[in-house]
């Protein structure tokens, strides 16, 4: 089939095979030219197809050498339909942690539900030759159907208590216009916190931990973002900054107990704004991305995913030094783009930024790419106008069959 990018909204419908696998390549490339992370041998990543999580899976395996379980939700390819992008990676990560001989598992399910856990729990068990020794956890999903009452929870990106209005990309287009959020009612928050919040974490950890599946020293870690104040209404003091509250207290019971009992930790890290099918859908984020990159890429400083995981790997969780922590106890690496240098130039650049001057003062088009990138298009180096096997599988599951 020959595939081209179909846009709906904030999302891409199609995704190309070929693409998403050579994006894995670069990234697996990326790590192995970099030194080598003393860090963990048996690595569980929750939410390991896309953007944070995938690279936490490949810094994983290709720097530290580390055996990876992924569990992520997926769609699988039809006979008339491309998989979507995280099948498509997951396939060329297990096809390249094949190649050096390392065990790699994804499990494609719901990782709210009790069933995968208990999957990831015997695959653990049965298969890996080790109890694991880091636990990624990096979902971002709008839904959560709760295990034990059925209940379907939906997450939203609203600010709380007051309207919101500024200023917001439409990316396709290239215009630049007013937007206006209406705040939250309490339902919305509660339902916020019950998908993004830390509650599924500590589920995950009790189970790991009932299971005696976690090896000694285990640390575990989940994403944050906080970013400028520009963005505070609608993120770190909206529905998801609510979540993400719960979340950073989630870890502080968690660190308690994986201290007592295996002398563990659990982490917060606070990440950099990409580009990812999450951070696509949130109003005013993907303007402010766009002034970000540019600015960023002036000073040199920009990094993707895996630049930003394998920092945190290397320099922060298994630099064999203290770990250094903000006044919350949260790792920081959002440290680049948060210094005073960059975000007052950002600022600056958001105040003037119009349709007119988009291009010249934002890194739209740079945001364009990173956005079509995602689904495996605009690389250079495949041939848009092939026809390419779109029923790519992944190899773990198809073993299963
Ligand atoms: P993403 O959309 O690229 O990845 C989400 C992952 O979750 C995918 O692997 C997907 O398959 C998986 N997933 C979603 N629902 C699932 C379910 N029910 N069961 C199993 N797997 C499921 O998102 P991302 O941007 O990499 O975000 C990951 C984390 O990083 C989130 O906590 C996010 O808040 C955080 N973060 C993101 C940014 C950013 O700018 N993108 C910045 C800082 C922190």
């Amino acid at each position: 089939m020959i595939i081209k990018p179909k846009v709906r909204g904030f999302i891409c419908i199609t995704a190309h095979p070929t693409g998403c696998v050579n994006n894995v390549k670069d990234q697996v490339k990326y790590v192995e030219s970099h030194s080598k992370v003393k860090g963990p041998k048996n690595v569980l990543v929750i939410g390991s197809s896309t953007g944070y999580g995938l690279a936490s899976r490949i810094v994983s395996a290709f720097g530290c050498g580390a055996d990876t379980l992924g569990v992520a939700f997926e769609k699988p390819p039809t006979e008339k339909k491309t998989a979507s992008p995280g099948w498509y990676n997951s396939a060329g990560f297990e096809q390249e942690a094949l190649k050096q001989g390392r065990y790699a598992k994804t499990i494609n399910g719901d990782a709210f539900s009790d069933d995968i856990k208990t999957q990831a729990i015997d695959a653990i068990k049965n298969e890996m030759s080790g109890k694991i020794d880091l636990v990624i956890y990096s979902l971002a999903s709008p839904k959560r159907v709760d295990p034990k009452t059925g209940e379907v929870y939906s997450s939203c990106l609203k600010p709380i208590e007051s309207t919101f209005k500024n200023k917001t990309v439409d990316v396709h287009k290239g215009e630049v216009a007013d937007v206006s959020i209406e705040p939250a009612n309490e339902e919305d928050i509660e339902q916020t916190v019950k998908v993004m919040g830390g509650e599924d974490w500590q589920l995950w950890m009790d189970a790991l931990l009932d299971a005696d599946v976690l090896a000694q020293g285990c640390k575990t870690v989940a994403y944050t973002y906080i970013g400028p104040q520009i963005t505070f209404p609608v993120y770190h003091h909206g529905t998801i900054g609510r979540a993400k509250r719960h979340l950073e207290q989630t870890a502080q019971a968690l660190n308690t107990q994986l201290k007592q009992k295996l002398n563990g930790g659990a982490y917060i890290s606070v990440n950099k704004a990409l580009v990812t099918q999450a951070s696509a859908a949130i109003p005013v984020v993907p303007l402010y991305i766009s002034l970000l990159y540019k600015v960023m890429k002036e000073k040199g400083s920009h990094e993707g995913c895996i630049e930003q995981i394998y920092r945190l790997f290397a320099e922060r969780l298994y630099s064999g030094e203290s770990l250094p922590v903000d006044e919350k106890a949260r790792i920081r690496i959002d440290d680049w783009e948060m210094q005073d240098d960059i975000q007052s130039e950002v600022i600056a650049r958001w105040l003037q930024v119009n349709t007119e001057n988009l291009d010249a003062i934002s890194d739209i088009a740079g945001y364009r790419d990173d956005f079509y990138r995602l689904f495996g298009f605009n690389r250079d180096d495949v041939d848009y106008s092939q026809d390419v096997d779109i029923e790519l599988q992944i190899p773990s599951l198809s073993e299963k069959e």
